[in-house]
């Protein structure tokens, strides 16, 4: 049993304030700081809850796009009509995401700010070595069982995946984490691990998620999330997609397509060599697959997992198909 001190944020200022103070962390849906907390991952000092802040569960959407407040929690803004009409990606990947309980207690905010699943991260009585956990330790992954790890976005200091499934699809839509008045584009909210692994979102000490907002777009409103995972229900993606599709006037053409990736990279991956190759092309099945291909340029297998090389392409593909009436 460790100590913390409780405190009950009465407004955003109060809960940066108190975020501020060293080994403080916040509470919101609590099912990954729990989850943290039990396996000795997370030892906070100060516990800071902010699940009764007014204002922050808002969800709307409106022509320019959509606003969802931090703590709006995943299930609501899953079944949101507005978002499933809008942002069919986002509520799908949220569907997708964890289980029924967890998605009615888990929050917007607390989704983006979940950490790896890498087995080594999360087990620090029997594997000391953990960059990530412990900067300059080492990486017990390397070498051992690598099957859920990184092609993309690794460095030789950590390998594992970022395992959300809303990152990708906001990731794809080109959505802006409000932190407060700074706003923080959500491809550069997450970081890559570089040699500093232990750093996965660009978040300061004392800042508060409020809320996400997406902006509207014709190929928001055609997406879809896909997930391919070793179980179709309560499981984390082996490989995943995000895709939005415009299509000019003859319904074959492609004017703008989004393509982001999950499971597979360290980060929510957006695949702009895909799109880049799509632009302006002819949607038919031979097109699409081969320049799926391309979102693997780069990629390092790591012992066991050189299948989600072979794997994402195909999901991507079998994405945009779907959204294009093709599969
Ligand atoms: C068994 C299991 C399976 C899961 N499967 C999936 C899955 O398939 N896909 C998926 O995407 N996710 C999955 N998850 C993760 C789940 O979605 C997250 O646990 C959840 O979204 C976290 O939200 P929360 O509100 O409970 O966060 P909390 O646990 O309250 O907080 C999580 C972290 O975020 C910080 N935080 C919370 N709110 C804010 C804020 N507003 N500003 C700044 N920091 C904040 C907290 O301090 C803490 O560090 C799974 C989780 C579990 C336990
Ligand atoms: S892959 Fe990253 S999170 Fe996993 S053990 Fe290595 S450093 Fe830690």
């Amino acid at each position: 049993m460790r100590d913390f001190t409780y405190a009950r944020a009465a407004s955003v200022e109060d809960a940066r304030r108190l975020a501020q103070q060293s080994g403080a962390m916040l509470l919101a849906g609590g099912t990954t700081l729990l989850d943290l907390a039990k396996c000795g991952v997370a030892r906070p000092d100060h516990v800071v809850d902010i699940t009764h802040l007014k204002g922050l569960d808002a969800i709307e959407v409106t022509r320019e796009g959509a606003h969802l407040g931090a703590l709006a929690k995943m299930s609501h803004v899953a079944d949101d009509k507005a978002i499933r009409a809008e942002f069919p990606a986002v509520s799908e990947a949220l569907w997708q995401a964890a289980s029924a309980q967890l998605r009615n207690m888990a929050t917007i905010g607390g989704n983006l700010m979940q950490r790896t699943r890498c087995a080594y991260f999360r087990d620090p009585n029997s594997f000391a070595a953990c960059n990530k956990r412990q900067p300059g330790s080492g990486c017990a992954a390397r070498g051992g069982i690598t099957r859920n790890h990184a092609v993309l976005g690794t460095s030789s200091s950590c390998i594992a995946t970022n395992p959300g499934d809303l990152a990708v699809a906001l990731v794809a839509f080109d959505a802006i984490v409000h932190l407060g008045d700074r706003k923080v584009p959500v491809d550069d909210f997450f970081l890559l691990p570089g040699a500093t692994p232990d750093r996965e979102q660009a978040i300061e000490p004392g800042e508060v998620i409020t809320a996400v907002s997406i902006p509207a777009s014709a190929a928001a409103r055609r997406s879809t999330y896909l997930k391919v995972r070793d179980r179709q229900s309560y499981e984390f993606a082996a490989a995943s997609a995000a895709v939005g599709l415009d299509l000019e006037a003859d319904g074959r053409t492609i004017r703008d397509i989004r393509v982001a990736l999950g499971g597979v990279a360290t980060k929510p991956w957006r695949a702009h060599a895909v799109e880049k190759a799509l632009k302006g092309k002819t949607l038919e099945p031979e097109t699409v697959m081969r320049a799926s291909l391309l979102a693997m340029e780069g990629a390092i297998a790591q012992g066991d997992n050189h299948y989600k090389i072979d794997l994402a392409p195909r999901v991507i593909a079998r994405a945009i198909l779907k959204v294009g009436g093709l599969a």
